[in-house]
Formats: structure tokens, C-alpha cells, sequence
């Protein structure tokens, strides 16, 4: 394989002299101020246990989301979990396949059953129509994913599960600092979970919280987080140890500090990666809707073979060998995953489609102007020279 990458670098060859391109580095702010906070943390010798890093990063994040609870958890996965056990959730949870494999991996994992539910071919997010043609007695809830940072159809899932007795949840890990309709993501459905992973927009290396205006349930998932003691001391559920250490929120806080900034310059990469992409046939890098605001996160490259002429797993091989390495957001989706399918398995027309269309590129403070054009002269030339590597591929690389 590496022979024929050397064979096909049309572009100069594997650019050794170049640092790499990854998707989702980290945005720490200012290690000092980091720093400083752990070594705070240490005089004070309060490491966890709902520290006063957490309880100071939980306050920010309520403020943010403009909810009245924000519950700070070790990372998104176990708050999903949290949440899911916290109200009673039995049964079916619907949700999205085009996500990544923590959403259905916290129902499953709780003794729930994920559902998946076909996406709008235009947002990638749930399809309530197609969300309405699942719900049965068996169903528990809807989990519904901001996919990339833009809403899903929260209204719509509202009146869904508002009109079926049913608890609805976002997945909001894409979404932080993110609005719709002018208001916060984080105040929707019954609550919404987000995520501070290393390769998250805020991070604080691992981390999470659920955002909640429901107070017995921000106390259930309290007690629940910490091996269900509640605030008698008494162990009252069946508790895990989902807790966030003050390590955690002190890098939390950091990265949250720099968080306006971080925004600032992803919006100015993506604004850049849309004009320098502008008019390319076959590519289109996907707009955010400038009434909202947005944490340009992501930046999605949607592919058309059938205008380029080049497949999408072969503009992301080329991207690499100049060291650019894209993310697949999200390919394969999770009910072709191995431990989801099924026999036959079930087909997603819209989630299939764009799950083989995408591409997510480089973006971040640390992603330069000049990194982005970079980027972008690849893209260029192998969307116009698409059927050409095409054939030079399967030559190379015979089937
Ligand atoms: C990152 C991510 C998660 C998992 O978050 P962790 O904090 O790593 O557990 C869940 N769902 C989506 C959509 C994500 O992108």
C-alpha cells in the first residue's frame, strides 16, 4: 500500500517535512493559567468528588447552556448512561445511526435497546417523520444528535415526544456553545449531554456533563454519578463512579476560557475552507446558518463521486500520504457497525448516502491560514483530476 501511495502522490509525494494535519486537536488555552489551577487543586488537597474546579466548571456550563443544572461527569458516554437510568428510560431508545458509537453504546449498556432511525439527507440529523414511524409502546425514548454542531429538529421531536409520553434527550457532544432558534443548546428535551474530550471543542482530557432545567432529576443524576449516595449519605440506586476530577476541570476551565477565542478562529478556518472551495464541482464544504451561533467545530467536506469521479476513501488515502488526516464522521454508521447489524442488514438510505460522502477536515487555533490552503490546492487538484488518479489507482492498487 505504501508503494502505491508513492506511485499515486501526483501532488510532490508524502510531504515528510510538513507537520501533520488531524482532526480534533486540542484546544488547551493557557497552560499556565492550567497550571496554576492544578496546583491550586493540590494545595488545597480536594482532587475529586465534586471539587470546587467541578462545581465552578458545572456553574459556567449552566450559565452557558442557560439551564438551571449542569452535572459534570468523568466523560459523555457515562453521562448518557446517567441520564438514561436517572429517568426511568425502559425499553426502546430511537435514535440516530449516522453518530458516533458511544450514543447507541450508552442505551445498549444500560439494558436498553437503540432503534436506528434514518436522517434528513440534507441535515444528517433525525427525520421525525421517520422517527413517528417507530414509535411503538416499546419505546422508551428519543435520543436525537446535533450532528456537527447543528440542531437536530428539536420542535418537531418535542411535539413527538410530548404527544407519545416519551422522554426526549440530545446528544449534544457536537454542540457546545451552539444555538437554535436563537437559543442555547443544552435547554432541550428532558436534558442534553455534552462532551469535553481531548478532541472536543472545550475539553478538559475527559469529561462531561448533562444539562438539565429538571431539578429531581439533576439530584438523581448527582447521587447517581457518585455510587448513588444520595444527599442523606444514604446509598438510596444502584450508583456508578462517573465522577469529574478536579484535574479534569481545571483543564476544563482553561480550555473554557479560550473557548471565545477557539470559536473566533474555527469560524474564520471555515469561512476560508468554504471560499477556497468555493465552485469546486463534486465539493461542497457544508455552511452553518449564520443567524445561529455556531462552534465550527467541524469543518464537512461533501463529496460527490459521481461529479469528481473520485471516491471519497481515495481523496482521503491522498490527503494522508500529504499528511492531512481527515475523520470519517461518520463511516461506517453505527447499524452497519459489526456489533449492530443485523441479517439482512437494515438499510438507512439517507445515513448510508452521506455517511459514504463525508470527510471531516483539519480545523482548530492551531490550523493555520496557510495549513487551510494547503489543504485545499489537494482537494482542488484531485476533484479535477478525479477520474484520472481514479484510473492510476485501480492500476496500482488491482482489486
Ligand atoms: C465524542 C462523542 C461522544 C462521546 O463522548 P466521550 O466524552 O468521549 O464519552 C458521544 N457522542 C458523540 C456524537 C461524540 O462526538
Amino acid at each position: 500500500m505504501k508503494r502505491a501511495l508513492t506511485d499515486l502522490a501526483v501532488f510532490g509525494g508524502p510531504a515528510a517535512f510538513l507537520r501533520p494535519l488531524l482532526v480534533g486537536m486540542p484546544t488547551v488555552g493557557d497552560r499556565a493559567r492550567f497550571l496554576a489551577r492544578l496546583e491550586w487543586a493540590l494545595d488545597n488537597e480536594w482532587l475529586t468528588n465534586g471539587g470546587p474546579l467541578a462545581t465552578e466548571l458545572e456553574g459556567r456550563i449552566a450559565d452557558i447552556t442557560g439551564v438551571r443544572h449542569a452535572v459534570a461527569t468523568c466523560n459523555a458516554t457515562a453521562a448518557l448512561q446517567l441520564v438514561l437510568r436517572a429517568s426511568g428510560v425502559t425499553g426502546q431508545v430511537i435514535m440516530p445511526s449516522l453518530t458516533f458509537a458511544a450514543t447507541p453504546h450508552a442505551a445498549s449498556w444500560v439494558g436498553l435497546e437503540p432503534v436506528f432511525c434514518d436522517v434528513d439527507p440534507v441535515t444528517g440529523c433525525l427525520d421525525p417523520a421517520r422517527v413517528e414511524e417507530l414509535i411503538t409502546p416499546a419505546t422508551g425514548a428519543i435520543l436525537g444528535v446535533h450532528l456537527w454542531g447543528r440542531a437536530a429538529p428539536v420542535a418537531e421531536l418535542e411535539m413527538l415526544a410530548a404527544e407519545h409520553g416519551v422522554k426526549l434527550f440530545f446528544d449534544a457532544a457536537h454542540a457546545f456553545g451552539c444555538t437554535f432558534g436563537g437559543r442555547s443548546i443544552g435547554g432541550f428535551g428532558d436534558a442534553e449531554v455534552f462532551s469535553f474530550h481531548a478532541t472536543k471543542t472545550v475539553m478538559a482530557f475527559e469529561g462531561g456533563a448533562v444539562t438539565t432545567d429538571d431539578g429531581e432529576l439533576a439530584e438523581r443524576l448527582v447521587a447517581l454519578r457518585n455510587f448513588g449516595i444520595d444527599r442523606n449519605k444514604s446509598v438510596t440506586a444502584v450508583g456508578m463512579n462517573a465522577k469529574m476530577s478536579e484535574a479534569s476541570a481545571a483543564m476544563g476551565l482553561t480550555s473554557l476560557d479560550a473557548f471565545e477565542e477557539t470559536r473566533e478562529r474555527n469560524r474564520d478556518n471555515h469561512a476560508l475552507y468554504r471560499s477556497e472551495l468555493h465552485g469546486v464541482p463534486g465539493i461542497e464544504v457544508l455552511p452553518f446558518d449564520e443567524r445561529e451561533r455556531n462552534n465550527h467545530q467541524y469543518v464537512i467536506l461533501l463529496t460527490d463521486r459521481a461529479v469528481t469521479g473520485l471516491h471519497r476513501d481515495r481523496l482521503r488515502t491522498l490527503l494522508q500520504a500529504e499528511k492531512v488526516f481527515p475523520r470519517l464522521y461518520f463511516s461506517p454508521p453505527c447499524h452497519l457497525m459489526p456489533v449492530y447489524r443485523t441479517d439482512p442488514p437494515l438499510r438507512l438510505e439517507h445515513t448510508e448516502r452521506l455517511s459514504e460522502r463525508v470527510l471531516a477536515l483539519p480545523t482548530g487555533p492551531s490550523v493555520s491560514f496557510e495549513d487551510i490552503r494547503r489543504v485545499c490546492s489537494i482537494v482542488r487538484l484531485a476533484a479535477e483530476r478525479g477520474e484520472q488518479i481514479d484510473a492510476m489507482w485501480a492500476q496500482a492498487v488491482p482489486a
